[in-house]
């Protein structure tokens, strides 16, 4: 049975700025990702704290938000069987050094706070990311 989902996926500020906007499209589309939308945008330190409330108590939300908004990112809806599972896979765990070898942030990310993309954790959460950046 098809399972046709879509999710959000983020190329963060660290890798915008290093021109890798165009590789990491490619590892999505090489793994049969359809790129549905997409838009390059800088968002304001109040709109990343909106899109990261979930850790608002975190000892690193702040400078998450800060870093999120320090400079213009790539939103993507993301589509594929599975999506939101399929990409987090893709991504490899939050801590570059502990992510598996072939994995986006194995390959492109600098550190836990320049890990390079982000994706929707689930279902739920990729409706209200998607919905956050693309409703109007
Ligand atoms: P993302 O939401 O960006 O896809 P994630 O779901 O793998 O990443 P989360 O737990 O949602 O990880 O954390 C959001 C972001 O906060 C991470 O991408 C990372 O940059 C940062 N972060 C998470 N844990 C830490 C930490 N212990 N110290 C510093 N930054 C952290
Ligand atoms: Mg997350």
């Amino acid at each position: 049975m098809s399972n046709i989902e879509q999710t959000l996926s983020i190329i963060k500020p660290d890798a915008v700025e290093r021109n890798l906007q165009d590789k990491i499209k490619n590892e999505f589309i090489d793994k049969n990702f359809e790129i549905i939308n997409e838009k390059k945008i800088h968002i304001s330190k109040e709109e990343a704290e909106k899109f990261y409330k979930v850790h608002e108590t975190k000892p690193f939300y702040n400078d998450l938000c800060t870093y999120l908004s320090s400079g213009p990112i790539c939103v993507m809806i993301l589509q594929k069987e599975n999506a939101v599972l399929e990409n987090r896979k893709l991504m490899g765990a939050t801590n570059p050094n502990d992510a598996e070898e072939g994995t986006l942030r194995k390959k492109y990310g600098i550190s836990i706070d320049k890990n390079s993309v982000h994706g929707s954790d689930s279902i739920e959460n990729a409706k209200i990311e998607i919905d956050f950046f693309f409703k109007n």
